[in-house]
């Protein structure tokens, strides 16, 4: 459950984070300039004569249109006393494009058929992952990559068997076939997995062998929780990270509802995954932020907000790598579909009642029936037209090696194409 105190404290961290995403994109901006003059002298030294980046992050915020990222930035502008002007760090990306995500067989997709768009580059039907609407197997873009001798490294705020992290490495016909899913993980060859646990820890109806045991037996090192990953990360060579709290079979609740104070936030799960991978050899890293979507199912606004923070911190930490890296690295920000239908503003009014909107979570309130929920957000003036997902088209934003590819208009399924090629 969230409190207002942690939300006031995130966004203090955010906006002193905020500061230096400034301070670093003035120094990001000399060294792009160094960097194209670099580059029209022909001293291109990133390694790879494809021409495609030698790192690769995608991040996808499940469920998070514009009107997430939008609502996100009015509150980060509330809390610095505006009404306006406060900017997350991938909504300055340089290049913006825009996708459109409809599934084989529906307008309004779900996560496991746009995740297997944006990885396989091909729509499927909905609750389909990794396959073709004819139930063939497809390969997705880390399996290419693998080929070309990248490390690869899936990670998820949420289950590591949750759709979107398992349209990288599944196949499967049944999106909630979770435990045939994650026994998929060791046969990928993938270096790094992350996420809050497994759903299905022991099977469908918890009578087969534990996962993170299927795992070990198969070279897969299971760590629970920052200390343990730090520990052994040097003396693995296939390493799956899980949350403290993903010990057992309660993987499914997600942090707004049910913060655990060990886990690690997004942020440092990357920045260990990061560190295990390492620049030594080209990398590509999916990192999702999973609870956006969850918390836009319910037309939780502050928990959504604190999703969208959390994750936009774990692009942060990509930022900072790029900028160490910046002729060698890519970096997307997209989501595989809107959730909510989120509007900042309803009811034809043109305020939006910050003030009330955070009382309402004080204390770790939160509005416990759909009609609580309702009757906050028309309150305060935040619009959701539904509880599901919706077709609006999602942005994407991307900066680095080949992002200029990625402006304008889309379909999710041309995302693979344009990183690989
Ligand atoms: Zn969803």
């Amino acid at each position: 459950m969230i409190t207002e105190k942690s939300v006031i404290l995130q966004a203090g961290n955010k906006y002193i984070i905020h500061m230096k995403t400034y301070l670093k994109r003035t120094a990001s901006a000399i060294v792009m300039a160094i960097c194209s003059i670099t580059a029209f002298c022909s001293c291109d030294n990133a390694g790879n004569d494809s021409g495609k980046a030698r790192y690769i992050f995608v991040f996808i915020g499940d469920g998070m249109g514009a009107g997430h990222a939008a609502v996100t930035e009015s509150y980060l502008s509330y809390q610095a006393g505006k009404l306006g002007g406060e900017e997350l760090c991938f909504t300055q990306f340089p290049v913006l494009g825009t996708c459109t995500t409809y599934s084989a067989d529906h307008h309004i997709t779900c996560s496991s058929a746009s995740g297997t768009a944006i990885a396989c580059g091909e729509k499927t039907l909905n609750g389909y992952l990794g396959v073709n609407p004819d139930g063939e197997r497809l390969k997705s873009i880390a399996y290419d990559l693998k080929e070309e001798g990248y490390n690869i490294g899936i990670m998820s705020s949420v289950p590591v068997n949750h759709a979107t992290p398992a349209s990288f490495y599944g196949h499967n016909t049944d999106r909630e076939d979770y435990y045939n899913i994650s026994m998929e993980i060791p046969e990928s060859g993938f270096d790094l997995f992350g996420g809050s646990g497994f759903l299905q820890y022991s099977g469908k109806d918890g009578d087969k062998t534990p996962t993170p045991e299927v795992l070990e037996s198969k070279g897969y090192n299971v760590c629970f929780g920052a200390e343990e990953f730090r520990q052994e990360m040097d003396s693995s060579e296939h390493i799956v990270f899980i949350q403290p709290s993903g010990k057992a079979e309660n993987a499914g609740n997600y942090e707004v509802e049910k913060p655990d104070e060990e886990d690690s936030r997004l942020a440092e799960m990357l920045q260990m995954g990061i560190d295990f991978l390492g620049d030594d050899e080209p990398f590509f890293i999916m990192c999702e932020g999973g609870e956006i979507d969850w918390a836009a199912h319910d037309n939780m606004t502050m928990p959504m907000i604190d999703a969208v923070l959390r994750f936009n911190e774990a692009v942060e930490t990509a930022y900072h790598f790029y900028l160490e890296h910046p002729s060698e690295t890519l970096i997307i920000v997209t989501a595989d579909h809107e959730t909510g239908g989120i509007t900042l503003g309803s009811n034809g009014t043109s305020t939006i009642y910050w003030d009330e909107l955070v009382k309402a979570y004080e204390g770790g309130a939160v509005p416990a029936t759909r009609e609580e929920k309702r009757n906050l957000n028309d309150k305060v003036c935040i619009g959701w037209t539904t509880d599901n997902h919706t077709g609006a088209p999602v942005p994407l934003y991307a900066i680095g090696k080949g992002a200029e590819k990625f402006a304008g208009r889309m379909d999710n399924t041309d995302i693979k194409g344009k990183i690989l090629n």
